[in-house]
């Protein structure tokens, strides 16, 4: 298949580089990223939609995703598909369909989970909003890419489960942090409270699969200088998405609201930015009160 991919950073360079290896033709456009092995530079946004059957986006937010939207659309192929896979907010999603739509092209919102390592290996999860028939001509992509795409609903359902996903994840991170830094203080190991907790009804992917605290669990960022993983600076991007979304649909999410205020604090005023969305344990334990 001809695909146009916009956005080859962290995670666009490695998912444009598998379709490639998969044997699809892939030009790619960034405004500073080199193109991966296998895949051809364009010299603009337009160039690489030109005669594609498929366009994917990977770009950093919403307002980006509908200006290079502006300039895919009007050349992009009758019946062809504009796929986003960056995390934006509900209503960029929706009007960048609408867009498409209106210029008679198939448009899906489909954003991942797996980070960097699963866009590599090619083992994302998407999450996908739009019709069926976009669906359908973009799943063998998706296969590709990853292991496992849901299709949510219509237009804005693949980000509304991306953000819904995200902040239950960020909640239950600091609710981690907090119980493992409380342990320490109360003189219970940390290796003592996973083990308990890891079968126990306090269970989660927090816990289970990603435990903040060092040297516990599977291997994980705490294990490794909190070096990202999943930086906490993205982890606030996707709880204030959550927050607008929250607003805009007048839904009362009280512990989302508390999850984006910490780590908003964490990122902009204490030393969060850089570091793994799981250094909020060490955070909690040096600011018992902060
Ligand atoms: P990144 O900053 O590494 O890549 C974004 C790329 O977009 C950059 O290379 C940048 O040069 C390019 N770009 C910006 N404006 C452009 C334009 N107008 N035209 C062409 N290219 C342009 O970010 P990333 O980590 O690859 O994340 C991309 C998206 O995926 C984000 O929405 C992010 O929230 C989401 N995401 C990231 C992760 C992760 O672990 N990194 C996980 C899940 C989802």
């Amino acid at each position: 298949m001809k695909i146009g991919f916009i956005g080859l950073g962290n995670m666009g360079g490695p998912m444009a580089a598998n379709l490639a290896k998969a044997g699809h033709e892939v030009m790619g456009f960034d405004l500073a990223a080199a193109p991966p092995e296998g895949v051809q530079r364009a010299a603009s946004a337009a160039e690489a939609a030109t005669g594609a059957a498929v366009v994917i986006t990977m770009l950093p937010n919403g307002a980006i995703l509908r200006a290079v939207a502006g300039e895919l659309i009007p050349a992009m192929a009758p019946g062809a598909v504009l796929c986003d896979c960056s995390t934006v907010d509900v209503e960029s999603a929706r009007a960048v369909a609408e867009m498409a739509a209106a210029a008679g092209l198939g448009a899906l919102d489909a954003p991942v989970s797996g980070g960097v390592g699963g866009a590599s290996a090619g083992t994302l999860t998407f999450m996908v909003g739009g019709t069926d028939a976009a669906f359908a001509t973009v799943l063998p992509l998706f296969e590709v890419m990853g292991q496992k795409a849901v299709h949510c609903g219509a237009a804005g359902a693949g980000q509304a489960a991306k953000i819904c996903n995200n902040m239950i994840l960020g909640v239950t991170m600091i609710a981690t942090c907090e119980a493992f830094a409380l342990a320490e203080k109360l003189g219970l190991e940390a290796q003592k409270l996973f083990d308990v907790v890891s079968t126990s009804s306090g269970s989660s992917w927090s816990v289970n699969a990603y435990c903040p605290a060092p040297g516990v669990g599977p291997s994980s960022p705490a294990d490794n200088g909190y070096k990202p993983g999943f930086a906490a600076e993205l982890m606030l991007k996707d709880l204030r998405l959550s927050q607008q979304a929250a607003a805009g649909a007048d839904a009362d999410t009280p512990m989302g609201a508390l999850a984006a205020e910490l780590y908003g604090r964490f990122v902009e005023e204490e030393d969060g930015r850089g570091r793994d969305f799981s250094a909020m344990l060490p955070r909690l334990a040096a600011r018992p009160h902060g």
